[in-house]
């Protein structure tokens, strides 16, 4: 965390567009407290669409696959079809995403980062969405800058501009086929629909907090990032976020032995099937004594550098420092 900066102040421009329908879908999803609207079909369909959307979609998807590139997936045109899964968790379009979430690499617990924990653990899990940051707002320029290689694709574009479309198809879908089935439509919406979103939110935004705040630290990165268990159990192994931080490329988050990693475990299953390849994992080499050495970090971006739009950087920022040596390597 900077010590020798403080955090510029917050716009207060309240952003009521995504307050409306994250505020919406936290009312709607009251609605599971009836009772006859429980099924047991649709809690089933609600922790199998937790799932897909938040584990797959955004853990795998968004976060493994487009923000820090760490297999190769074939064939390319998959990307559409997985991103649309993506989309179907609400949380913006890819390329929105992997922006926001590039910065958040680039100024790790700095006050430019996207959702520093320095204003605040609600402000790191929901409160930095909820008002305009003049800085981040998603525009052509922000994306050009943070995520340029998905800002070339069209159909991420049009996908950015229309993503609403996806998880609302699927709410229609949910009640659909809940009908269909046997009049189970308002049940499977509320939690296959409702109840999920609000779930898939949460966990995955313990990320951004509780992974910042809580848990253990293997490596010594300059960000205060936390390797969390049960933020780990509630996001398919995204909460080994210490060392995600320490080794942003790699596939793997879970490291040591303990640490359950069901995501990787989904890319390595992809690679059975061809369509995952080149799987990066944490580099390291063995000095003479046989003490393990980091060798994929970078040196880390000086803020004052980095803030200046006139030098952008890189496709993905460079890593933070990482200034401990690595006790576990990789499968
Ligand atoms: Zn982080
Ligand atoms: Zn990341």
């Amino acid at each position: 965390m900077s010590t020798t900066t403080t955090a510029p102040p917050v716009s207060k421009r309240i952003a009521w567009a995504p307050i409306f329908y994250i505020g919406g879908i936290h009312v709607l999803a009251l609605l599971a407290v009836v009772p006859a609207f429980f099924s047991w079909s649709g809690l089933l369909i609600c922790l199998a669409l937790h799932w897909l959307t938040g584990g797959i979609g955004i853990c795998l998807v968004y976060h493994r696959l487009l923000t820090h590139r760490s297999f190769k997936l074939w064939p390319k045109w998959l990307e559409y079809p997985l991103t649309i899964i993506g989309m179907t968790a609400s949380e913006g379009g890819a390329i929105g995403w992997v922006a926001d979430h590039r910065r958040h690499h680039a100024y790790s617990d700095e006050e430019q980062d996207t959702h520093s924990p320095l204003r605040g653990l609600f402000w790191a899990h929901m409160g930095w969405f909820m008002v305009t940051d003049e800085t981040s707002r998603h525009g052509e320029a922000y994306y050009k800058r943070w995520a340029p290689d998905l800002y070339r694709d069209p159909v991420q574009r049009f996908f950015d501009n229309y993503f609403l479309i996806f998880p609302m198809a699927l709410f229609a879908g949910l009640y659909a086929a809940g009908q269909w089935y046997g009049g189970l439509g308002m049940s499977w919406l509320i939690w296959g629909g409702f109840v999920r979103t609000l779930f898939v939110w949460h966990t995955t935004w313990l990320v951004n907090s509780a992974s910042h705040v809580w848990g253990y630290r293997t490596h010594a990165t300059r960000d205060q990032s936390t390797n969390l268990w049960w933020c780990a159990a509630l996001t398919y192994g995204e909460g080994w976020h210490n060392n995600h931080h320490a080794f942003q490329t790699s596939a793997r988050h879970g490291l040591d032995w303990w640490e359950v990693d069901p995501t990787y475990w989904t890319i390595k299953l992809m690679q059975v099937f061809g369509l995952a390849s080149e799987i990066k994992l944490p580099k390291v080499r063995k000095n003479a004594d046989g003490t393990i050495v980091e060798t994929d970090v970078r040196p880390a971006v000086p803020p004052t550098t980095a803030a200046a739009p006139s030098c952008p950087p890189a496709v993905a920022p460079a890593p933070r420092e990482v200034r401990s040596e690595m006790q576990q390597t990789s499968a």
